[in-house]
C-alpha cells in the first residue's frame, strides 16, 4: 500500500479561521457592510438587515448613500472621506433612515482595507444602533432644562432665554420687563398640608401664571416657590403693571387642592430693560430687590425697581434713571428736537392719496432718529406727556396750514394717547386750535385712538369722542384694531368713523389663514356698521391685491411709503405712481371661482418668495418669520378641504394637489431644519426641489381654472 501523506493542518487551520470569520460576520450584533473601492456594497450581514430593514439582495450593488437621512450636510460627508483617505479609518455618529422611513442613529466605524502595495481594495463599515441612547440623551437634556414638577423652563434655560430676550430688545428697540415672583405663605401650605399638596399648588400656580401671559412671554421656575417672568415687546410700564396685577389677582383666588381650600398670594419685583441698562445678573438682582421691598411693604403686591420708580422727593438725592430720561425728553421738546414724520394712506382702487398719519420722532443729537417706542413710554403718565401731545396737535395744524399754502390739501391723522384724550382740557385745546387756524376744516384732522385704550374706559372715552365729532366735527379712528379683544358692541356705541386693522394681521394674512380670517371679519364688521376700514402694514404688492379683493380700499404701509419728514411729502405726492398691479386688480371683474384660484396662485408665489428671503437672510436671528409650513393650515390646504366636500373638482386632481402640497410643506420643513443647523447648501437643494413641486401645483391650479 502506497500512500501520499499531506499535512493539511495548515489548511484545516485556515479553514477553521475562515469559518470563524464567516461566523463573526454573520452572528455579530453590529451591522457590517463591505464595499468595493467604488463604494458600491459587496456584502452585508444579518445585523445590517435587522437594523436597516433592507435585505442583503436589496443592499448589494447600492451606494451606502441610499440610507442617507438628509440630516448630515454635504460638508460632513466630504470631511468624512477626507479623514478616511488620510488615516484609513473614520469613526462617528450618523443619522440614517431605515427602509420603513424611520430615522435611526448609528455609531459607525469605517476602515479602508489595503492590498500589499498599499492600494485600497475595500471599505468595511461597522455600526451599532444607538437610537435608544440618543433618545435617553435627549430626555436628559429636557431634564436639564425643564423643571420636572411644573414643566416650566428651569434656571439654566431661563438664563438662555433672558440673554435672547435682551438681544431681541436691543435689536427691536423694544422694552423688556423682568419680574421676580415669590409666593407668600408657601411654607405654611407645605407645613400644614404636606409636601404633596405643596407640589400640587406649585403646578396650579404655574398654570395660572401661564394663562395670564401673552404668546412670547416666558415664565420659569427658579427653584422652590420662586418664578422669573419675561415680558417682551411691552409698550409701556403701565402695560407690564397691568399684566402683573392680572397675575396677582389670579393667584389670590383660592386653590382647590385635594378637597382643600388653599389661599396664598405673591410678591413680585420688576425691572425694565433698557431703562435699567445693566447686565442680566444685575437686572435679576434688581428685580429680586424690588420683590423683597414688595414683601416688606406688606406682601401680595408688586413693586418696580426703585431707581426706575417714583421720582424722589428729596432733592439732594441723585436723580433716578427714569428722572434723567424724563428730563432729557423735556429738553428735546424745549430744544426743538422732536419732529413729526408723515406716512401716506392711499385708496387702493383709485390711487388717490387720502391722508397722512403723523408719527413722532426724536432727532437725538447723539443717538440719531429715535422711534416713539424709545421715548413715549418714559413720559407716560407724567405732565410731560400732555406737553408733548399738545405739541403734536399744534404741529399738525401748522403743517396743514403750510401745505395748504403750497397747494396741498390733505387730512392728517394724529395719534392721541389715552391720557391726553381724558385730560380735562383736551376738547378746549382742540377748539382753540380750530379757532386759531380758521382755514383748516375740522375734517382735515383725524384722531387715532388705540382700541385697547378705549376699552379701558369706554364711557368717558366714548363721551370725549362723541363731543369731538358732534361739536367740533373732528372724526376719529380706532387704531390697531383686532389687538384688544374688540367686540361688536363697542363698535356700535362708539362715535368713530374708521377702524385701522392692526398691521400684524395684514402683514401675515397671505401666509396665515387665521390672520386672513381676522382681516376679513374686521372688514365685514366695518361694513356692517358703516365705518371705513383702513389696512395698516401693507408691505408688498400682494397685500394690496388681496385687500382689493376683500373689499378694503384704504391702505397704509411700507409697500406704499415709509414715514417721511414733512418736507419730503410734497415731492412724494407729486411723484406717486400707483402700482399697475393694483389698478388691474381693481378693474378685473373675476367670477368667484377664477378669483379664488388667482389668489391661491398669488399665495403660492408670495409664500415662495418669503421662504426664499428666509433662506438667504444671513442672520438667523433677525430673520423674518418663517411662513406657515403646515399643509392643513395653509390657504391651499383649507381650499382643498372645501373642494373635497363640495366635490366639484375631479378627485384625482385634488389628490395630486394634496400630495404635491404635502411634499411642498415637507420640503419647506426640511429646508428650515437645514437652515437652522447651518447646512446652507442642502437647504439650497431643497429649495430647488420645492420650486419644482410648486410649479406642479400652479399647473394643477391652472387646470382647475379651465373647469368653470
Ligand atoms: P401706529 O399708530 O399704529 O402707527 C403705525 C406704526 O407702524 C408706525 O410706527 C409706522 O412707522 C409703522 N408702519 C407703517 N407701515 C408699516 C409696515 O408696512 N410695516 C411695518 N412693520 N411697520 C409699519 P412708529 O412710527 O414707530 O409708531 C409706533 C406707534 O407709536 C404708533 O403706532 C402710535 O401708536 C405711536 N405714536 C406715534 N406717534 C405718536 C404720537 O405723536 N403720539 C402718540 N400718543 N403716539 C404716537
Ligand atoms: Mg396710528
Ligand atoms: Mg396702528
Amino acid at each position: 500500500m502506497r500512500g501520499i501523506v499531506h499535512d493539511i493542518s495548515e489548511r484545516k487551520k485556515a479553514e477553521e479561521k475562515l469559518r470563524l470569520s464567516a461566523r463573526v460576520f454573520s452572528d455579530a450584533h453590529e451591522g457590517i457592510m463591505i464595499t468595493g473601492v467604488d463604494a458600491l456594497i459587496i456584502d452585508v450581514n444579518t445585523a445590517f438587515s435587522e437594523i436597516t430593514g433592507y435585505s442583503r439582495d436589496e443592499a448589494v450593488g447600492q451606494n451606502p448613500r441610499f440610507l442617507k437621512s438628509g440630516r448630515q450636510s454635504n460638508e460632513f460627508y466630504t470631511q468624512m472621506w477626507q479623514t478616511l483617505g488620510q488615516s484609513g479609518h473614520w469613526r462617528g455618529e450618523i443619522w440614517n433612515r431605515r427602509k420603513n422611513g424611520e430615522l435611526y442613529a448609528e455609531l459607525l466605524t469605517i476602515s479602508a482595507l489595503r492590498d500589499e502595495s498599499g492600494a485600497v481594495i475595500n471599505y468595511i463599515g461597522l455600526f451599532s444602533d444607538i437610537t435608544e441612547t440618543k433618545k435617553q440623551q435627549q430626555e436628559l437634556e429636557v431634564l436639564a432644562h425643564f423643571d420636572p414638577l411644573t414643566q416650566l423652563p428651569n434656571r439654566a434655560l431661563f438664563a438662555d432665554r433672558f440673554a435672547q430676550a435682551i438681544a431681541h430688545s436691543k435689536r427691536a428697540e423694544s422694552l423688556l420687563a423682568l419680574c421676580y415672583l415669590d409666593l407668600d405663605g408657601f411654607k405654611q401650605v407645605n407645613d400644614h398640608f404636606g409636601h404633596e399638596t405643596g407640589d400640587q399648588l406649585l403646578v396650579e400656580v404655574a398654570k395660572r401664571i401661564k394663562m395670564n401671559l401673552r404668546e412670547g412671554d416666558t415664565v420659569c421656575r427658579l427653584g422652590g416657590d420662586e418664578f422669573a417672568l419675561l415680558f417682551e415687546n411691552i409698550q409701556s410700564i403701565q402695560q407690564c403693571e397691568d399684566t402683573l396685577s392680572r397675575i396677582h389677582q389670579a393667584l389670590a383666588e383660592p386653590f382647590e387642592l385635594a378637597e382643600r381650600h388653599v389661599r396664598i398670594a405673591a410678591s413680585s419685583g420688576v425691572t425694565i430693560y433698557p431703562l435699567d441698562r445693566e447686565d442680566p445678573d444685575i437686572l435679576l438682582r434688581h428685580a429680586d430687590q424690588a420683590m423683597y421691598q414688595a414683601k416688606l411693604d406688606g406682601r401680595n403686591r408688586f413693586k418696580l425697581y426703585e431707581h426706575l420708580a417714583q421720582p424722589s422727593n428729596v432733592s439732594s438725592q441723585r436723580p433716578s434713571r427714569l428722572e434723567q430720561a424724563l428730563a432729557e425728553v423735556g429738553q428735546a421738546l424745549a430744544q426743538n428736537q422732536l419732529r413729526l414724520y408723515y406716512q401716506p394712506k392711499v385708496n387702493l382702487k383709485s390711487g388717490e392719496i387720502v391722508g397722512m398719519e403723523a408719527l413722532i420722532r426724536w432727532r437725538h443729537p447723539e443717538r440719531g432718529l429715535l422711534p416713539p417706542a424709545e421715548f413715549l413710554p418714559i413720559i407716560e403718565n407724567t405732565p410731560l406727556e400732555i406737553d408733548v401731545s399738545n405739541w403734536v396737535l399744534r404741529q399738525a395744524f401748522l403743517q396743514l396750514q403750510s401745505w395748504r399754502e403750497q397747494g396741498l390739501n390733505q387730512q392728517i391723522s394724529v395719534n392721541i394717547s389715552p391720557r391726553h384724550l381724558q385730560w380735562p382740557d383736551f376738547i378746549k385745546t382742540l377748539e382753540t386750535l380750530l379757532a386759531e387756524f380758521p382755514q383748516i376744516s375740522s375734517r382735515q384732522l383725524e384722531l387715532e385712538v388705540l382700541e385697547s385704550s378705549v376699552l379701558e374706559d369706554l364711557i368717558s372715552v366714548g363721551e370725549v369722542l362723541k363731543q369731538c365729532y358732534h361739536e367740533l366735527g373732528v372724526p376719529c379712528a380706532l387704531d390697531d384694531f383686532g389687538t384688544g379683544y374688540s367686540s361688536l358692541a363697542h363698535l356700535r356705541h362708539l362715535t368713530i368713523n374708521t377702524v385701522k386693522i392692526d398691521q400684524s394681521f395684514v402683514r401675515d394674512m397671505i401666509d396665515d389663514p387665521d390672520d386672513m380670517a381676522i382681516v376679513e371679519s374686521v372688514i365685514a364688521l366695518a361694513k356692517a356698521f358703516k365705518r371705513e376700514a383702513v389696512a395698516e402694514g401693507v408691505e408688498d404688492l400682494e397685500h394690496g391685491v388681496f385687500l382689493i379683493d376683500l373689499g378694503c380700499c384704504i391702505a397704509q404701509g411700507y409697500g406704499i411709503a415709509r414715514p417721511m419728514p414733512a418736507d419730503a411729502v410734497l415731492g412724494w405726492v407729486a411723484n406717486y405712481r400707483h402700482p399697475p398691479a393694483w389698478n388691474r386688480s381693481a378693474k378685473t371683474e373675476r367670477n368667484a371661482w377664477h378669483g379664488q384660484l388667482e389668489l391661491l396662485k398669488l399665495q403660492q408665489q408670495y409664500w415662495l418668495r418669503r421662504l426664499e428671503q428666509c433662506l438667504h437672510g444671513d442672520n438667523i436671528e433677525t430673520q423674518p418669520r418663517w411662513p406657515v409650513a403646515t399643509a392643513k393650515k395653509s390657504h391651499l390646504g383649507r381650499w382643498l378641504e372645501r373642494q373635497k366636500s363640495e366635490r366639484s373638482v375631479d378627485r384625482q386632481i385634488l389628490e395630486r394637489l394634496e400630495s404635491a402640497q404635502e411634499q411642498q410643506h415637507r420640503l419647506a420643513q426640511l429646508m428650515w431644519r437645514s437652515r437652522q443647523e447651518g447646512r446652507a447648501a442642502e437647504a439650497g437643494e431643497q429649495f430647488k426641489k420645492l420650486l419644482e413641486v410648486n410649479l406642479e401645483i400652479v399647473q394643477l391650479l391652472e387646470h382647475c381654472e379651465l373647469l368653470f
